[in-house]
């Protein structure tokens, strides 16, 4: 008990006095009728980019996985244990979530490091076989003529969403739910220094800001 974080241990008592007052009857009903979130968000486990934190969401209203640079693996049913996929299978399948939010993030330490293919990203190392999901056989990524490093990493952490949505369209029971009109896809990019959001628009391929997305509604 005494190595247990004090950060945590503090933590938990502000939660317990000040939010949990305001929640108990949430917490409560939702042990007795389970979950039924309407929204699930792949993000990054960076520290910076909670889901629950950006969405300003309560106990039960997103079911998350976040994983190195939120990437979604293509399906692939094999002998193979995959998280992602799981996770995506009981959302989709068990709790028929309405959409699916790949939320992407500035200065990614994941993407960083498959840019710079900097150590520890080597082919016997868990980020290095991780990342390379991120390109198809034969893709090349590089740096274009004329692009700044930090523009070449932006469109890189925006390729990783577009990369994700894609592979979701691999899982059988995605599409046939997306087909439906039951289940709707969704991009997003959240800009850490500024705490902006951006919103994926999937026809125009543009990541466009909220406060834009918001004005012309
Ligand atoms: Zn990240």
């Amino acid at each position: 008990m005494e190595s247990f974080p004090k950060a945590l241990l503090d933590g938990y008592r502000t939660f317990r006095t000040q939010r949990l007052p305001t929640e108990q009857t949430r917490y409560r009903e939702l042990s007795v009728r389970g979950q039924s979130p309407e929204v699930m968000v792949i993000g990054c486990c960076d520290s910076r980019v909670s889901p629950e934190v950006i969405f300003d969401a309560g106990p039960g209203e997103l079911f998350v996985v976040r994983n190195v640079a939120n990437l979604v693996p293509v399906y692939a049913p094999d002998s193979g244990a995959h998280g992602v996929s799981a996770a995506l299978e009981y959302a989709v399948s068990v709790l028929k979530v309405k959409h699916i939010v790949v939320l992407g993030h500035a200065q990614c330490g994941g993407i960083r490091a498959f840019i710079d293919r900097a150590a520890p990203l080597s082919p016997g190392d868990f980020i290095g076989k991780w990342m390379a999901m991120f390109i198809k056989p034969g893709e090349v990524v590089e740096q274009r003529a004329h692009e700044t490093v930090q523009d070449f990493t932006v469109r890189i952490e925006k390729a990783a969403v577009f990369r994700s949505l894609e592979n979701l369209g691999t899982f059988p029971f995605v599409t046939s739910r997306v087909e439906r009109g039951e289940l709707q896809l969704h991009g997003a990019y959240f800009g850490v220094a500024e705490g902006s959001l951006f919103v994926l628009d999937r026809v125009a391929k543009e990541f466009r800001s909220v406060r834009e997305v918001q004005a012309s509604e």
